[in-house]
This record gives structure tokens, sequence and C-alpha cells, in this order.
């Protein structure tokens, strides 16, 4: 296993649709492995391939503990709802911005192997499934939101949800 290189905003990578993945063989399962490693590294919620430089559609997000999902080919089958709250992206190191999203999502992928299975998930997981998802459609979430938040809109934010509790 080794840590990738993340692929920062403005590199064409991250602007290209990635290829359907075909082959689930050694090269796919250490794209995987990789990934995986990178974004414990780099503490982040979700990695896509394009993030690491590879148009192929394939997403590592991290779970509980020590546990990351791995969708291979992953398609939306549902959501509904809606929320909004601040999202970053490793791509786009130390900014935020608010995005509003579905509040339930509803995914089916393959896993490293080819079999495909389902997956759902509500709140920060729902949020994760469809940004990732948009890398590798070459979408960032930065063509969703107006602005960059300050450093002010988001201690007022964390602030008003504190409030909410
Ligand atoms: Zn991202």
């Amino acid at each position: 296993m080794a840590i990738r290189r993340i692929v920062i905003q403005g590199d064409d990578r991250l602007g290209k649709r990635c290829r359907p993945v075909t082959d689930f063989n050694k090269r796919l399962h250490d794209l995987l492995d990789d990934m995986k490693e990178t974004l414990a590294e780099a503490q982040g919620a979700g990695l896509a391939a394009p993030q690491v430089g590879v148009l192929r559609r394939a997403v590592v997000i991290a779970g509980d503990g020590d546990d990351m999902l791995e969708l291979v080919n992953p398609e939306i089958l549902e959501q509904s709802g809606q929320q909004t709250s601040p999202e970053g992206c490793l791509s786009v190191p130390g900014k935020w911005g608010m995005v509003t999203r579905p509040n339930f999502v509803r995914i089916r992928a393959q896993d490293r192997y080819g079999e495909w299975f389902e997956a759902e998930g509500e709140e920060l997981m729902a949020r994760c499934f469809c940004h990732e998802l948009e890398h590798l459609d070459g979408h960032l979430y930065v063509e969703r939101i107006d602005h960059f938040l300050s450093e002010e809109e988001l201690e007022a934010y964390y602030q008003s949800q504190e409030e909410e509790e």
C-alpha cells in the first residue's frame, strides 16, 4: 500500500468524466487500498479515484471506526429530503462552502470483486455519496456554492448548531 498524492483544484483530471471499472483485478485492488490509506492519512470523509489522478469510477468513504466503504461504478438509486451545511473537499484544501444536498440517498455499487450491492445513508453519509459520485462526472462542490465561507461564517454556523441541540 502507498499514499498517493491528492490532485488539487485546477488540475484537468478533476474535470473529466471517469470511465467505468471493467477489470476487477489486482490493479483495482491496489488502487482501492492506496485510496483508503491516502484518505485515512488526510483524515477526510471520502476520496474519489480522479482525486489521485486515476480516471476510473471508484470511491472510498470513511465509515464508523476503521471501516471504509469501497464503491466501484456507484450509481444513485433514490434520494429524498434536503440538508444544507458546510462542505469541503480534499482537492480544495482549507476551504468550505454551504451546499444543499438530499438528506437520504440510496446507491448501488460493485465491490472490488465485481459483486453488486446496495447501501444507503442519511445526513453526512448521504452528503458524502453525492459529493464523491459527482467527482466521477468531473464536478466539484465549488460549482454549487456562491462563495467560500469565512472563518466567522463557519464559526457562526457551528454556534447556531450548538444552540439548536
Ligand atoms: Zn471532494
